[in-house]
């Protein structure tokens, strides 16, 4: 039998989910849309939604994929991978050469679509699997469907009932870019969130091997930590993070406490069985356990991102 590739979206050989709270310990400006340039004297709200009655702000899960996506894409890039922008235009798919059989170049996600018009789909998943980079197959690519899944952040908590949080507003000189002058002596205002609100986020994952899991751990350890922002204002004291209650889900294909390899040659199993327990067939592991979980699977992608 040949092997079944962790790109397949036809077969699941691993879930894995983890949650918990983000928790704001610097300011925190979720805005909508695009940032302001410095010297624009608008006024920057902060995006938010209504929930049972009340206004909440939310961080959305596509600000989070992207937070994860582009320092996922820096830590591979520092271990000397090769891996695409991620940008329009710039993914795998749409800047790798190949050839066909008969010699003609075309661009990966072309020679993909020929495979897929063949009935070949089986080919186009091991051309894909073969040519594209670690970013394109997690996150995935304007072909290939993601394989991680980020919910919108909400400040409510796991039975409904809605966190603590509080608005306020900061009023700051535009500065004039080239001059260093007063910007025609405008004022702009940037509301934001105060520190300590806690926004409820989970991560989905399918078939993701220990290693692709570690990179994205990580992140998780360097967002924990303050180093990677999340939000507007980051260059001025915005966006710092924690993350608190931190739970890790994961189920096999067989009901383990070992996250066995998913990549032969490449990927190392991880065994838990000091860490968490089996709950219905479920890894299951929370708070201390949990981030010991984090730091084995880093371990990982440390271990193979080197021999890469
Ligand atoms: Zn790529």
């Amino acid at each position: 039998m040949s092997q079944i590739l962790w790109t397949s979206s036809s077969v699941t050989l691993r879930d894995t989910v983890i949650s918990g709270y983000i928790v704001n310990i610097e300011p925190l400006k979720i805005g909508a849309g695009r940032e302001p340039p410095l010297e624009a004297p608008v006024d920057v709200a902060v995006l938010r939604m209504n929930y049972k009655n009340t206004t909440i702000p939310y961080i959305p899960g596509s600000s989070l994929k992207g937070v994860f996506r582009s320092y996922a894409t820096i830590f591979a890039k520092a271990k000397g991978s090769r891996v695409c922008s991620g940008l329009s235009k710039e993914t795998c798919g749409e800047i790798i050469k190949l050839r066909d059989e008969f010699g003609k170049e075309l661009l990966l996600n072309d020679l993909i679509d020929l495979y897929i018009k063949e009935n070949m789909s089986r080919k186009a998943m091991e051309i894909f699997f073969n040519k594209a980079c670690l970013m394109c197959k997690i996150f995935g690519s304007t072909k290939y469907m993601s394989k991680i899944y980020f919910s919108d952040a909400y400040p409510i908590d796991e039975a409904g009932n809605v966190l603590d949080f509080k608005f306020n507003v900061r009023t700051g000189i535009a500065i004039d870019r080239v001059t260093g002058a007063v910007y025609g002596g405008a004022l702009y205002t940037t509301e934001y969130i105060e520190p300590g609100a806690k926004f409820r986020f989970s991560i989905t994952c399918r078939n993701l091997p220990n290693y692709a899991l570690g990179l994205l751990a990580l992140v998780i350890e360097r967002i924990n930590d303050g180093y990677i922002k999340i939000g507007g204002f980051k260059s001025r004291g915005f966006g710092a993070v924690k993350i608190e209650e931190l739970k890790f889900k994961n189920r096999e294909a067989e009901s383990s406490l070992k996250m066995r390899s998913l990549e032969p040659s490449i990927d190392l199993e991880v065994d838990l069985s000091n860490v968490a327990r089996l709950e219905n067939g479920w890894i299951v592991a929370e708070k201390n356990d949990a981030w010991e979980i984090i730091k084995k699977l880093r371990g990982v992608w440390d271990i193979v991102a080197k021999s890469d």
